[in-house]
């Protein structure tokens, strides 16, 4: 099998981690283990005195977490909705009551950053709430920007950088960035289940609210200083994370971005060479999202057959390639060549 859909080919070794019996987690060890991930995450995010939340859930858990226990105790929100994710920001302030003005972007296209500042000035919002990169297009946007607005006035950021860390640079610090949120089946190559919640020294001294039982950041906060999560984590995800954790720091995140980037950018070469237009004003290393023009219909069927997995969307013959995880310029040929033979027929 050669999947393309996240979290991509792992390798045999971390896969195998979750394969073995199952080691009891309230001990020293696993507690060890936890603040070694904490301390590796931290490094990686480049948030010195941060600290790292850890649930066992999917990535949408970490921003329904951070609407109802950060973005509800400061108040009003501003929302870029550019996209399914985007979306979801919308409908967890409504679910939590939250107010919240929106800013729709168009499929696939920037954020006009004039307009942005202009909407914000007039909101006068306490938290904005945006994706690093739109995964359901492709479109990432410009952090340094969004970073300057909400400094000039004076909101907290929040960015949901799920499909982007590891994947497209990103210093949580310099960007001052208030809480950034992400889970282990995309850049961290790992199997779904864990929703990690950074938070800058900053956003720590907030107040805040107790309005979801399981995702309470304080008694999570709290458990934490012990290496601990307050139920049970899905352990040998966690062994799988600080193997894949450890593997990154080794190698240092600008080279680990580089690769992906490297592979995203072959992929796109077999796009121009095949006519398939990857509509991404500004793309991710994360993800090649491209316009297959006909035949589309059953393409996912047809490369499933063969053992190949492609992401599709709601938009008609666009389709998702995922760069994460262990992928060669051979496998992105054969890709390439079975998605162009599927398209013929
Ligand atoms: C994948 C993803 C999510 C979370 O989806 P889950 O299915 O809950 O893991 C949220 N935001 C973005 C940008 C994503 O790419």
């Amino acid at each position: 099998m050669n999947t393309y859909a996240f979290p991509g080919n792992i390798e045999d070794d971390i896969l195998s981690i979750a394969s073995q019996q199952i080691p009891y987690m309230r001990t020293a060890w696993f507690s060890g283990l936890m603040k070694e991930n904490e301390a590796m995450l931290l490094q990686l995010i480049d948030q010195p005195d941060g600290r790292v939340m850890f649930f066992t859930a999917s990535g949408t858990a970490a921003m329904d977490a951070v609407v109802s226990n950060y973005a509800a105790a400061l108040g009003k929100a501003f929302v870029i909705d550019g996209g399914s994710f985007g979306h979801r920001w919308v409908e967890l302030c409504a679910y939590h009551q939250l107010e919240a003005d929106v800013m729709e972007v168009p499929f696939a296209c920037d954020i006009d950053y004039d307009e942005l500042e202009e909407r914000v000035a007039t909101s006068q919002p306490r938290v904005f709430l945006c994706q690093h990169h739109e995964t359901s297009s492709g479109q990432k946007f410009n952090l340094e920007r969004i970073s300057a607005i909400c400094r000039r006035h004076d909101v907290s950021l929040v960015v949901d950088v799920i499909s982007t860390f590891l994947a497209d640079e990103l210093s949580m610090s310099r960007l001052g960035i208030d809480v950034c949120i992400t889970s282990t089946q995309k850049g961290l190559n790992l199997p779904p289940g864990a929703a990690l919640v950074f938070l800058s020294p900053k956003a720590l001294q907030v107040n805040f609210l107790h309005k979801n039982y399981y995702l309470d950041f304080q008694d999570n906060l709290k458990n934490l200083e012990r290496g601990q999560t307050p139920f049970s984590p899905a352990t040998t995800l966690f062994m799988q994370l600080h193997e894949r954790l450890r593997r990154d720091t080794a190698l240092g995140v600008e080279k680990l971005i580089a690769q992906t980037a490297e592979k995203a950018h072959y992929f796109r070469t077999l796009c121009r060479k095949y006519g398939w237009e990857v509509p991404a004003q500004v793309p991710s290393n994360a993800i090649t999202g491209f316009f297959v023009r006909q035949g589309y219909e059953h393409l996912c069927d047809k490369l499933q057959e063969k053992g190949i997995y492609i992401m599709p969307n709601a938009v008609k013959g666009f389709f998702r390639v995922s760069h994460m995880g262990v992928q060669s310029h051979a496998d992105l040929d054969q890709l390439a060549a079975a998605i162009h033979q599927a398209t013929q027929s």
